[in-house]
């Protein structure tokens, strides 16, 4: 068998000590005669795994113990309804910058609960950029801004951290663990787990203490993060399974030298690859250069009738998952934490090698 370098934007690629480890211990989890998957989630085993998987996240995310850090189901999609539910609080408007299909999703589902402000959008810029903070309409009485610091379908990057008097709230769901952030400057940081965490099913939701507890009257429970930091994130069955994967994921992290040392190695991988479009006059990627993303660049032929077959070539090289979105189209690589250096290498020689033959 070979593995593949999958360049999927989500679910993506895992370490494969990650995934050799939970192989190793499917049938039996350290001598207890079951899978992690059969186990109870309230039994001792199991608690110990999920403790450690919270706490090993807290530390290679250095999370202050302000912030509060939830294990939840219902993909980042929930939290654009979660955030405004929890956060609203008796404010009526909240704030939003538009930057691409992630920021839109989020803007309609927080239309359903309350006015919302888009304070800045790139949109008449096709989301190619980031609207500069000097310009942004902020309201006066907004209850949080909210943003998207990558956006994993335009590679879209914000090279800033806006700087806000209200709580701050990002979709993280493509660039967290990619580098360092420093949490205390959020209210709420949320992710999908399925691009730079673990499988999919699991949501990170890490949120200040203080912003904890005043959820709209008719919030179901289960869309109330006091219900959910009440217990632990075990009000109900939590998704056990991509708990403890995720939780091997933070362990390989942080013997991996945590997020400044993946920083180095993800800022490296992106220059490679953008460095090796630039150079070309066959491939281009869009994106203003200060706001591309380090974990999913976009890329065009220079004519879109090769794509097919640049396709079927990289996947005879092991080289999967490179189409766009179809919003999009042309090609998009993702490159999480857990694509080696060596899959970019090879992807960069494989564009190199096609455009010789193509271009
Ligand atoms: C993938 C993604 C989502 C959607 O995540 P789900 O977990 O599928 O709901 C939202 N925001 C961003 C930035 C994403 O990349």
């Amino acid at each position: 068998m070979s593995r593949v370098y999958n360049f999927s934007a989500g679910p993506a690629m895992l370490p494969e000590a990650v995934l050799k480890q939970a192989q190793q211990e499917m049938l039996d989890w350290q001598g207890t005669g079951m899978s992690v998957m059969e186990m109870s989630h309230r039994g001792k085993e199991y608690m110990s795994i999920a403790e450690k998987a919270k706490q090993d996240f807290i530390d290679v995310m250095s999370i202050p113990d302000t912030h509060e850090v939830l294990f939840l189901q219902g993909g980042a999609s929930s939290q654009f309804a979660m955030v405004p539910l929890n956060l609203l609080g008796d404010k009526k408007t909240v704030d939003y910058v538009n930057t691409g299909a992630w920021s839109k999703k989020a803007i309609a589902e927080a239309k359903r609960f309350c006015d919302v402000n888009v304070v800045a959008s790139s949109e008449e810029q096709n989301f190619s950029t980031v609207p500069a903070q000097d310009n942004w309409n902020l309201s006066d009485d907004a209850a949080y801004l909210h943003y998207t610091p990558n956006e994993t379908i335009g590679g879209v990057e914000f090279p800033f951290v806006p700087d806000v008097n209200v709580p701050l709230v990002a979709d993280m769901s493509s660039t967290i663990l990619s580098r360092p952030v420093d949490v205390s400057k959020f209210g709420v940081i949320y992710a999908g787990a399925q691009k730079n965490i673990g499988p999919a099913g699991l949501t990170m939701v890490i949120v200040q203490k203080d912003l904890i507890g005043q959820a709209a009257k008719h919030t179901p429970s289960m869309f109330d993060y006091a219900v959910h930091a009440k217990s632990d994130s075990m009000n109900n069955t939590p998704p056990t399974y991509a708990w403890y994967l995720a939780g091997l994921v933070f362990a390989w992290l942080k013997e991996r030298g945590g997020l400044e040392k993946m920083a180095e190695v993800n800022q490296r991988k992106a220059a490679k690859l953008y460095a090796a479009i630039d150079a070309s006059d066959f491939y281009a990627n869009p994106v203003d250069v200060p706001c591309r993303s380090w974990m999913n660049v976009p890329f065009t032929l220079a004519d879109a009738e090769l794509d097919v077959t640049f396709l079927e070539e990289a996947k005879k090289q092991n080289l999967t998952t490179l189409k766009g979105h179809r919003s999009v189209g042309g090609m998009r690589a993702s490159i999480y934490n857990a694509m080696p250096e060596a899959g970019v290498d090879a992807l960069v020689a494989f564009m190199q090698d096609f455009e010789k033959r193509n271009g």
